[in-house]
C-alpha cells in the first residue's frame, strides 16, 4: 500500500513513530514531519492531553478519535490507564455519551441494522470489511445502562464494550463487532431530536420484532459460522430473557446484564466466605429488584450452592428472597407474576416494603439490584447490623447516583461491620481509625475473560458451569493484602493476568462439558490464554 493509505487506516497507522526505514520503504517521505518519537512518547503526550480536558465527554470523544486515528495507540492507553480510562470510555462517561449521540456523532462505528433492512441483513453483515469475526456485541437500545431507551443512539454501548474486550481480554480488535439493531425507539425526546441519528417510529413489538431478531441471528451465524460469541447486551428484561432462552440452545450467546452481572456478583460472595469464613449455603438473601441483574444473580447462587451441597436447586432456592416494586416475591403473587420471577415466589404471607422483609426474613446478604438509589436507609442497614455481626451488603445500582446507600454510610450506620462493595466506584472511608475500600463489582472483570476463554476453546455453547468457573477463578485472585482493607474484589490494576485467569478456567470447563472444539487441548491454559491476546505496542513494517 502507497504511505499515504497506511497513515490513514487506523489499524496500520502509527503517526510520528514510523522508523527512518518505514518511511523509506513505504513512500512516506515527506508526508510526516522529520521527528521520529516512540510509541511511550505519543502516549504521555495523549495521556496528558487527555488530562487537561475537564468535561468527561472531551475525554471520551478524544479517546474515540484516537481510536478512529491510531488503534494501537488508543488500546495502548486503554491497557496502560486502565483504571484512570475506563469510567472515559465506559460507564459512567458512555452513558452520556449515547444521550447525546447524535450531536457528538462524526463517524459511524459498528454496523447499523435497522427496520429497513429487513430481508436483507445477511447482505448488509457482508458489507462489514472484516471477514473472521469472534465477537459481536449487540444492542436494541431499550434499555442503555440505567438510562431507558436511547434507541440507535445506544451504539456507544457495544463500541465501549468491545473496546473493553480487546483492551482487557486481549481480544483482537478486528474480530470485534458492534452491532445495533434499530427497530425504532419509544424515547420522544429523542424522536423530535433533529440530530436522532435513527428511525423515526415507535419500537416494533411482538411478531415483528421477533421475526426481525430471527433475521438476524440466522444471518450471523450463517456468515460466521457457529463458534462466533453473541452478546446481548442493554436489551430490556422483557426481551432479555427470552431471547437468551430462544437462541442459548441454537447460538453461542451470553447475556451480560444476566449473565455477566450474576458471575460478578457471586465471585465477590465466593470471596467473602473466604474473608469471613463459612460456606455460600450458610447464608439467607435478600434482594431489592427482581429485574434482569436480581434474578440473574439469584439464580447462578442457588446454582453453585446446589453444585457445592448437592442438594436440589428447587431447595437452593429458598434460601433467597427478592423483593420488587411490589414488595417481598411470595407465593400468593404467583399468578400476576412475570416468569422470571416465579421460581422466587416463597411461602410467606404478604410483606409490602424492605425494612419489614429484612426484618421477617433476616437476611445475612442485602442486595440492592432494583435502580432505586437511596434504599438502603439507615434503620435498614441497622436492622442488618443488629442480627449479623458482618453484614454482607452490595448496593449495586448504577450509577454513583442510584446506588442504593454510599460507601461512608454502609460503613458508619453498620458501625465498620459491613462487608460492603458497590457497582459504581465509591472512594475508602475511615471509620473509627480504620480505612475500609470498598470493592467494585464492576462487569468488566468477568466479561472480557469470560469472551476469551470461550474464543480460544472454540466453544459452541455457553454453559452455566462456564459462568461458576469464571466467579471462582475470579475470587482466587483476591489476595491476603485487599481482604485486609476488606475488599472482595482484586484491584483493575492487574486485569489482564485477572483475565487470563478467568479464560483458562472457563476454556477448561468448556473442554471437560465436551463444549470446546479447539484440539489438542491446550496443556498449560493460563499460558496459551496469555499467549493469545493481543498486544498494541507497534509492529515493524518491512
Ligand atoms: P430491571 O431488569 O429493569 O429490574 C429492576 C427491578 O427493580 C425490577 O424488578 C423492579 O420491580 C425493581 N424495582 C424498581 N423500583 C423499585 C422500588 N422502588 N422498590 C423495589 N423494587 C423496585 O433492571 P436490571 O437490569 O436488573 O438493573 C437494575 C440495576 O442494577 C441498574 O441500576 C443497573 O445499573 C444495576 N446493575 C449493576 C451491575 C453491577 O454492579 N455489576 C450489573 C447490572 C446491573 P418490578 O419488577 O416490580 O418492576
Ligand atoms: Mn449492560
Amino acid at each position: 500500500a502507497s504511505g499515504y493509505n497506511l497513515m490513514r487506516d487506523p489499524r496500520y497507522n502509527k503517526g510520528l513513530a514510523f522508523t527512518e526505514r518505514e518511511r523509506e520503504t513505504h513512500y512516506l517521505r515527506g508526508l510526516l514531519p522529520p521527528a521520529i518519537i516512540s510509541q511511550e512518547l505519543q502516549e504521555r503526550k495523549l495521556m496528558n492531553n487527555i488530562r487537561k480536558y475537564q468535561v468527561p465527554l472531551q475525554r471520551y470523544i478524544a479517546m474515540m478519535d484516537l481510536q478512529e486515528r491510531n488503534e494501537r495507540l488508543f488500546y495502548k492507553l486503554l491497557i496502560d490507564n486502565v483504571e484512570e480510562l475506563l469510567p472515559v470510555v465506559y460507564t459512567p462517561t458512555v452513558g452520556e455519551a449515547c444521550q447525546k449521540y447524535g450531536s457528538i456523532f462524526t463517524r459511524p462505528q459498528g454496523l447499523y441494522i435497522s427496520l429497513k433492512e429487513k430481508g436483507k441483513i445477511l447482505e448488509v453483515l457482508k458489507n462489514w470489511p472484516e471477514r473472521s469475526i469472534q465477537v459481536i456485541v449487540v444492542t436494541d437500545g431499550e434499555r442503555i445502562l440505567g438510562l431507558g431507551d436511547l434507541g440507535c443512539q445506544g451504539m456507544g454501548i457495544p463500541v465501549g464494550k468491545l473496546a473493553l474486550y480487546t483492551a482487557l481480554g486481549g481480544l483482537r480488535p478486528s474480530a470485534c463487532l458492534p452491532i445495533t439493531l434499530d427497530v425504532g425507539t419509544n424515547n420522544e425526546e429523542l424522536l423530535n431530536d433533529e440530530f436522532y441519528i435513527g428511525l423515526r417510529q415507535r419500537r416494533a413489538t411482538g411478531q415483528e420484532y421477533s421475526d426481525f431478531l430471527q433475521e438476524f441471528m440466522s444471518a450471523v451465524k450463517q456468515n460466521y459460522g457457529e463458534k462466533v460469541l453473541i452478546q446481548f447486551e442493554d436489551f430490556a428484561n422483557h426481551n432479555a430473557f427470552e431471547l437468551l432462552a430462544k437462541y442459548g440452545t441454537t447460538h453461542l450467546v451470553f447475556n451480560d446484564d444476566i449473565q455477566g452481572t450474576a458471575s460478578v456478583v457471586l465471585a465477590g460472595l465466593i470471596a467473602a466466605q473466604k474473608l469471613l469464613g463459612g460456606a455460600l449455603a450458610d447464608h439467607t438473601y435478600l434482594f431489592l429488584g427482581a429485574g434482569e441483574a436480581g434474578t440473574g444473580i439469584a439464580e447462578l447462587i442457588a446454582l453453585e450452592i446446589s453444585r457445592q451441597t448437592k442438594a436440589p436447586i428447587e431447595d437452593c432456592r429458598k434460601k433467597i428472597w427478592l423483593v420488587d416494586s411490589k414488595g417481598l416475591i411470595v407465593s400468593t403473587r404467583n399468578e400476576s407474576l412475570q416468569h422470571f420471577k416465579k421460581p422466587w415466589a416463597h411461602e410467606h404471607k404478604p410483606v409490602g416494603n424492605l425494612l419489614d422483609a429484612v426484618n421477617a426474613i433476616k437476611p445475612t446478604v442485602l442486595i440492592g439490584t432494583s435502580g432505586k438509589g437511596q434504599t438502603f436507609t439507615q434503620d435498614v442497614i441497622e436492622a442488618m447490623s443488629s442480627f449479623n455481626e458482618r453484614p454482607i451488603i452490595l448496593a449495586l445500582s448504577n450509577p454513583t447516583s442510584q446506588s442504593e446507600c454510599t460507601a461512608e454510610q454502609a460503613y458508619t450506620w453498620s458501625k465498620g461491620q459491613a462487608v460492603f462493595a458497590t457497582g459504581s466506584p465509591f472512594d475508602p472511608v475511615e471509620y473509627n481509625g480504620k480505612i475500609h475500600v470498598p470493592g467494585q463489582a464492576n462487569n468488566a472483570y468477568i466479561f472480557p475473560g469470560f469472551g476469551l476463554g470461550v474464543v480460544m476453546s472454540g466453544a459452541i455453547r455457553v454453559h452455566d458451569d462456564m459462568l461458576l468457573a469464571a466467579s471462582e477463578a475470579l475470587a482466587q485472585q483476591v489476595s491476603e493484602e485487599n481482604f485486609e482493607k476488606g475488599l472482595i474484589y482484586p484491584p483493575f490494576s492487574n486485569i489482564r493476568k485477572i483475565s487470563a485467569h478467568i479464560a483458562a478456567n472457563v476454556a477448561a470447563k468448556a473442554y471437560e462439558l465436551g463444549l470446546a472444539s479447539r484440539r489438542p487441548r491446550p496443556k498449560d491454559l493460563v499460558k496459551y490464554a496469555e499467549s493469545c491476546m493481543y498486544s498494541p505496542i507497534y509492529r515493524n513494517y518491512r
